[in-house]
């Protein structure tokens, strides 16, 4: 598989969930309602704009709040799959912005999981 080639499982890959932007992912008002007493931890407010927040995995390296990584499989999931905003779910695996997400993050999740083997006890 090239870098930029989208796998068959988005659970092999979290790339698009990785991003350094505080805009990366913007939650409606029907997205924050689905995220009910979560909406606090998860939802960070810039202006009247609503976004997930987004978190550190190291200095250069952010992805979404909501991305959990599992450093012993190698895999990624979102917490809130069912819940997942709008913009997430219109993100189809396999399409042009798929791959165009690929073309631009495809290192991460392999960097993000070189840091988190290091950190395992
Ligand atoms: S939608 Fe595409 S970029 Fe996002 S996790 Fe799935 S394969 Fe990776
Ligand atoms: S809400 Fe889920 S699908 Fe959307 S960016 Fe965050 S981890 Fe990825």
């Amino acid at each position: 598989m090239v870098d930029d080639e989208p796998p068959d499982d988005c659970m092999r890959c979290g790339a698009c969930c990785f991003s350094g932007s505080p805009r990366h992912a913007r939650v409606t008002g029907d997205d924050h309602e689905r995220l009910g007493d979560d909406a606090e931890r998860l939802v960070a407010w810039i202006g009247n704009l609503a976004f997930m927040r987004i978190e550190a995995v190291t200095v250069d390296l952010h992805k979404c709040i909501a991305l959990a990584i599992d450093a012993a499989t190698g895999t990624f999931a979102c917490s809130i799959y069912e819940r997942r905003p709008e913009v997430c779910r219109d993100l189809e695996q396999g399409s042009g912005a798929c791959r165009g997400e690929l073309a631009a993050k495809a290192n991460r999740p392999k960097r993000a999981l070189t840091v988190l083997a290091t950190r395992r006890p």
